[in-house]
């Protein structure tokens, strides 16, 4: 992308309104726009980010066996009279009236969607197990929408229900989601921690919220220091047992400062740690709470009909973009880890109209591009510090500055956002080392 033909429409002042640094860098990268208090439009860049996210999500659920589908938005509000909810939602429930008096909502969630799925299609404990999800924007008409996109009103949710014949069968499916959200989590850069959560009115659920730390989380987690340095999970085998993974997560203490009790914490305090942590995910098993209220059941092998028994999953994607700036910038900007960078280098022409400055960076940029980096070059006639203090704002993993000075030299200066590297070389040899992705 050339960014002369991009719109990219960065702020020079830090906006007043935004408190924490992802709601600041969003807003000064160009990446979102606020159109009404917790409603934003999602701008080039912005986009670009959600959509690698949503891609993450969206490959790890189905490597995990979970189906996609996309359920609407708007729903009737009948559904949501069977379970019981349409009143105790209360006023976070967008409700909306149709031309012919029916009485409608933005949905904040799905269970009661998917579970009339179920119903109609489904009778038989052969059909199971079964997890379907969707990626699908919700509306919560949150009393403090704040942070940007990270409280939104709307945002983007993928959510995942499962379906099983018995609780034992449940947990294998729970445990599936809680290992493929490690893993979901890993791949943006970001150490998840499954924290043990309110499960509600019915004893015996399973329910974990997954946090990352970062000061401006809005929760307080008390955790074991091990979970600073936990392997991250690179690879699952999910036809195995997963309860010992589970299990070895699970054993390691985190609760949220309301669960915790310091008088019967079974850790150190040497070995306990307090920070803030930000919720990116949560998973519920919840048994029959909806398929028993709303007919979903299936006949068991001896014939007769139970409810099926569910659990729900979700991911909050628009927040990660949040959730991963909050983890990864500096004074500078945001630093995407490589998963999630809207481009994967930038090449910065410091003087764009200079024969030999054009040329150069319009090689790299092509060789970039074919090597299917998805660069940026920076061709805007703008002065070089506010180029170099742009790209350092978006935060795109590396950049190439070709410069007349350095090509006098036969040189272009390599930078690393992260690590700070830089380095003077030729531009072949910029060329492969960003292509190697080789960090001194
Ligand atoms: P929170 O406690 O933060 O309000 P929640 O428990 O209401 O979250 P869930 O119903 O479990 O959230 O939704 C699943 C995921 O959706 C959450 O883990 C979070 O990442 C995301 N999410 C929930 N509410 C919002 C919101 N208002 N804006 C952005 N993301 C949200
Ligand atoms: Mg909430």
């Amino acid at each position: 992308m050339r960014l002369s033909q991009y719109f990219l429409p960065l702020l020079k002042e830090t906006p007043k309104e935004a408190q924490i640094a992802s709601h600041r860098l969003m807003l000064r990268a160009g990446m979102i726009q606020q159109s009404s208090a917790g409603i934003y439009s999602w701008l080039p860049l912005g986009k670009k980010v959600l959509d690698k996210i949503e891609e993450i999500v969206r490959e790890e659920q189905n490597r995990a066996g979970a189906l996609e589908i996309l359920m609407p938005t708007i729903q009737p509000a009948e559904l949501w009279q069977e379970s019981g909810r349409y009143d105790d939602y209360g006023a976070e429930m967008l409700r909306i009236r149709d031309r012919h008096d029916r009485d409608m909502l933005y949905g904040p969630t799905n269970e009661e969607q998917i579970t009339d799925i179920f119903r109609s299609h489904l009778r038989s404990y052969k059909a199971l197990p079964l997890n379907m999800y969707h990626i699908q924007w919700k509306f919560r008409d949150e009393v403090r929408p704040r942070f940007g996109i990270m409280r939104g009103r709307e945002f983007l949710m993928k959510d995942a229900y499962s379906f099983d014949l018995d609780a034992d069968k449940a947990r294998v499916a729970y445990n599936k989601m809680f290992v493929s959200y490690l893993k979901t989590f890993a791949r943006m850069g970001l150490t998840a921690i499954p924290m043990e959560a309110d499960t509600g009115p019915i004893g015996g659920d399973m329910s974990h919220e997954f946090i990352i730390l970062a000061e401006t989380g809005e929760s307080g987690v008390y955790f074991h220091k091990d979970w600073l340095n936990t392997d991250l999970i690179t690879d699952i085998d999910y036809d195995q047992d997963l309860q010992p993974v589970v299990d070895k997560f699970t054993s390691l203490y985190a609760r949220a400062d309301e669960k915790h009790d310091p008088d019967n914490c079974p850790i150190s305090a040497a070995d306990l740690m307090v920070l803030r942590g930000i919720e990116i995910g949560h998973i519920f098993y919840f048994g029959e709470k909806y398929s028993a209220a709303m007919g979903a059941t299936v006949s068991g092998p001896d014939g007769k009909p139970v409810p099926v028994h569910m659990g729900s999953y979700g991911i909050g994607v628009s927040r990660l973009v949040g959730g991963i700036i909050e983890a990864s910038h500096d004074d500078k900007g945001i630093i995407w880890p490589d998963s999630v960078a809207p481009f994967g280098a930038a090449v910065v022409n410091l003087k764009p109209g200079d024969a030999v400055c054009e040329a150069a960076a319009g090689d790299l940029y092509e060789k970039l591009m074919k090597a299917g980096l998805d660069p940026l070059l920076d061709d805007r006639d703008e002065r070089p510090g506010a180029k170099l203090a742009s790209m350092d704002l978006i935060g795109i993993p590396w950049q190439i500055v070709v410069g007349p000075r350095g090509m006098d030299n036969g040189v272009v200066e390599v930078k690393h956002r992260k690590s700070g590297e830089t380095v003077e070389i030729s531009p072949e040899s910029a060329l492969n080392k960003v292509l190697a992705n080789d960090i001194a």
